[in-house]
């Protein structure tokens, strides 16, 4: 017989070793994180490393996020089950996965097809029907199915997008890495009413959010770059 991981013990180490030993300590996230099985978001050359402390590729140069770093954000959004969430990187569907698990409804917006795609699939064959994937610059949010509760942003932002800004409903929150390309601080607003207040929780390192309210893309050379549209908190 093939050798088989035993993904659900290494899963269960998982939350002990790099969550809980850390400061996960909200009982939801570490629910959720127990329940959301990592290794089939993860490609299959790199499955056997899928519950490793640490970052891996899912192609198109792009990241699965460490599980810390998941649950940490996760536990900043401060989700109850009414909640709809925007996110911003679909990637490969993990942390909309363990939002899913936490929140009623989750919009997903990522700017890659095929990622979107094979995320969508995933979402899909694991039985999570409170999601829905869609391609496009998510730097400009979803306005369509605003407000948002929660908004969650899985890459590195210049600065905070205006329009997310104004998609967070009255009372919402949104955690997202603010910086330059190689360093950022993950960042906590919170609105209300008409004022929002930014709280700074850690250093982290994401790949950048390419758009129109983020970095230049590389592909798209010719872009208008105008960040200076949104006004800095
Ligand atoms: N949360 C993801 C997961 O669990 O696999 C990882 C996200 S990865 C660190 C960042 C993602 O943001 C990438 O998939 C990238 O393509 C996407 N991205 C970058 N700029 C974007 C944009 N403007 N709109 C939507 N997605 C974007």
């Amino acid at each position: 017989m093939p050798f088989q991981l035993d993904y659900e013990m290494l899963r269960e180490r998982m939350v002990r070793e790099q969550l809980m030993a850390r400061d996960i300590t909200d009982p939801r996230v570490l629910e959720a994180m127990r329940r959301v099985p990592r290794h089939a978001f993860v490609p299959e050359p790199f499955r056997s490393r899928a519950y490793e402390d640490g970052p891996l590729p899912i192609g198109n140069d792009q990241t699965i996020s460490q599980p810390y770093i998941v649950a940490l954000m996760t536990q900043a959004l401060e989700l109850t089950p009414d909640d709809v969430v925007l996110e911003i990187g679909t990637g490969s569907g993990y942390q909309t996965a363990v939002l899913c698990e936490l929140a009623r409804f989750v919009y997903s917006l990522e700017r890659y097809p095929t990622l979107a795609e094979r995320a969508s699939a995933t979402l899909r064959d694991l039985g999570y029907h409170n999601a829905e994937v869609y391609v496009g610059d998510g730097s400009q949010g979803l306005p369509d199915m605003a407000p948002y509760n929660a908004i969650i942003v899985t890459a590195a932002a210049p600065v905070i997008p205006g329009p997310l800004r104004a998609q967070m409903a009255n009372g919402g929150r949104m955690v997202i890495p603010v910086g330059d390309r190689y360093q950022q601080m993950l960042q906590r607003v919170r609105r209300r009413d008409d004022t929002w207040t930014v709280e700074t929780l850690i250093p982290v390192m994401f790949v950048p959010l390419y758009g129109r309210h983020g970095f230049l893309p590389p592909d798209e050379p010719q872009m208008e770059d105008d960040n200076l549209l949104d006004d800095e908190l």
